[in-house]
């Protein structure tokens, strides 16, 4: 495939090119004395980190709602993040307009809420590691596409250590363009293959009401999940979680309830809503201050029913949502 090769510091420098411009931005990350955070940089670099070992958010939630033309962004973001980015655009919830979204191949994370003083943010250095330790989040550790091959473009990184920029739309050739140097065919493997790690997961909800009794109904893992973007929420009213007189005249009408009430149906109707669009991040297990193993079942249920309609969220700009397509034909081999 022909790409770019970034030598030392290329990134960076194209970046900063890119950011010249007062309208430019990039949201990418920062290496500070706290570890890698995720950073929207204006017109200049500072400390910039290619790969982010520490996952607490899925840098997509910041990107809901943004209409605005005229201001032009590179987001240079891993692959659950840029999966999910494209599925907002394909929910109306973005302007894709003047956005380029680069992919980078990802080796993983720790979660924010583990020690992270220690752990490297250079490619080599990452992969010993997660070999070393088995610190990994159980969401990276299954993940499906850690490749930067989703978006308009990718960094890849090759078998000899090599990093490399693909484009694979027009705006990723754009991006491609900002690169110094000329397109070659790159003839060693990309270091990480595809993977297809889908049947580890809870998805026969056996064990559900054990993991979610402790449920505080606190809504953490609904507002940090980067694709359940409703802003009039159904949770957000008396309807289904009644308080005050409401719930006086519910225990009256109906007898006695436990409190919080609702957590079955929350989390029902919010792994209904994002089933087709989960990216599997774990940013939902990440907020949670239970420790209730989400992503198991909201990966879980979403990869099943993705499968179902041969989909997979964020894979691709041009494939719709199932559920926003009719076809008379479908699911005819679909038995359960
Ligand atoms: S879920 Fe995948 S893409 Fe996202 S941080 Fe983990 S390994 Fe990387
Ligand atoms: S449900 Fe959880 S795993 Fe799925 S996209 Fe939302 S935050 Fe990520
Ligand atoms: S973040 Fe955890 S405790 Fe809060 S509503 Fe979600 S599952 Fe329940």
């Amino acid at each position: 495939m022909l790409g770019k090769k970034i030598k030392n510091g290329n990134i960076e420098d194209t970046l900063n090119r890119f950011l010249k411009d007062d309208q430019h931005l990039v949201l990418g990350f920062e290496k500070g004395e706290n570890g890698v955070s995720l950073r929207a940089f204006k017109n200049y670099l500072d400390h910039y980190s290619l790969l982010n070992p520490i996952f607490s958010t899925n840098g997509a939630l910041h990107l809901r709602r943004l209409f605005s033309k005229g201001t032009k962004i590179i987001l240079m973001l891993r692959p659950c993040e840029i999966r999910a980015y494209i599925e907002l655009i394909k929910l109306n919830q973005i302007e894709r307009e003047d956005i380029i979204a680069v992919s980078i191949d990802c080796f993983g994370a720790l979660s924010s809420k583990d020690k992270t003083d220690d752990i490297p943010a250079e490619a080599d250095q990452l992969r010993e590691y997660f070999k070393k330790t088995d610190t990994m989040r159980w969401a990276c550790k299954v993940c499906r596409e850690r490749r930067g091959v989703v978006g308009d473009a990718g960094i890849r990184i090759d078998r000899d250590g090599l990093f490399w920029a693909f484009s694979y739309t027009e705006k990723g050739d754009s991006f491609l363009s900002l690169i110094e140097g000329e397109p070659e065919e790159s003839r060693t493997e990309m270091l990480m293959s595809g993977s297809e790690k889908q049947d580890q997961f809870q998805n026969d909800m056996k064990t559900f009401s054990k993991d979610f009794a402790k449920c505080t109904m606190c809504m953490n893992c609904r507002d940090m999940c980067p694709v359940c973007y409703c802003i009039d929420c159904v949770f957000n009213g008396d309807e289904y979680l009644p308080k005050g007189d409401a719930l006086l005249n519910k225990i009256l009408r109906s007898g006695p309830v436990q409190l919080p009430q609702g957590k079955e149906l929350f989390h029902f109707i919010r792994m209904y809503h994002v089933s087709q669009t989960c990216v599997g991040c774990g940013a939902c297990e990440e907020a949670c201050p239970q420790g209730i193993p989400l992503t198991k079942y909201f990966k879980g249920i979403s990869e099943r029913l993705q499968g179902m309609f041969s989909y997979m969220s964020g894979r691709s700009f041009d494939e719709s949502i199932p559920y926003l397509t009719f076809l008379e034909d479908e699911l005819k081999n679909a038995e359960d």
